[in-house]
């Protein structure tokens, strides 16, 4: 937990967020300035910077964060249609929150590949 993580303070609640899924390890809320109609970030609580980071300490939190993403698209009925899944990882891919969060986008068609 870091007092300056934007969303370590989510998970601690003292930034507001609507969250859509929470377990004991993970959190999901809807992301500020959606990009499709459904978009929600799922966060594991402990703070990693990146994908890799927690994938590397913990590869069992990996797993229960992408099992989160998909139990997300579920519940907000998207699962038959598709839906998209990304880590952005560094500057180059647009990463602004060093928090590890993955994106879960759907109700839209999508083109590949992003730009
Ligand atoms: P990144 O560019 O790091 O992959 O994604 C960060 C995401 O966090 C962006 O989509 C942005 O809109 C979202 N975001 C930034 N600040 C907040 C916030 O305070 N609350 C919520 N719910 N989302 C945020
Ligand atoms: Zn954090």
């Amino acid at each position: 937990m870091s007092a300056e993580c934007l969303f370590c303070r989510v998970v601690d609640r003292s930034v507001p967020a609507t969250v859509v899924h929470e377990t004991e390890t993970v959190l999901a809320f809807r992301d500020i300035n959606p990009q499709a109609p459904t978009h929600v970030l799922v966060i594991p609580k402990e703070h990693y910077p990146d994908a890799a980071a927690m994938a590397a300490a913990d590869p069992a939190l990996a797993g229960t964060v992408l099992a989160a993403a998909g139990d997300v698209a579920k519940a907000d009925g998207v699962d038959g249609s598709g839906y998209r899944l990304v880590f952005n990882t560094g500057a180059d891919a647009a990463q602004t929150v060093f928090h590890v969060h993955c994106h879960v986008l759907a109700g839209r068609a999508m083109t590949w590949p992003p730009g």
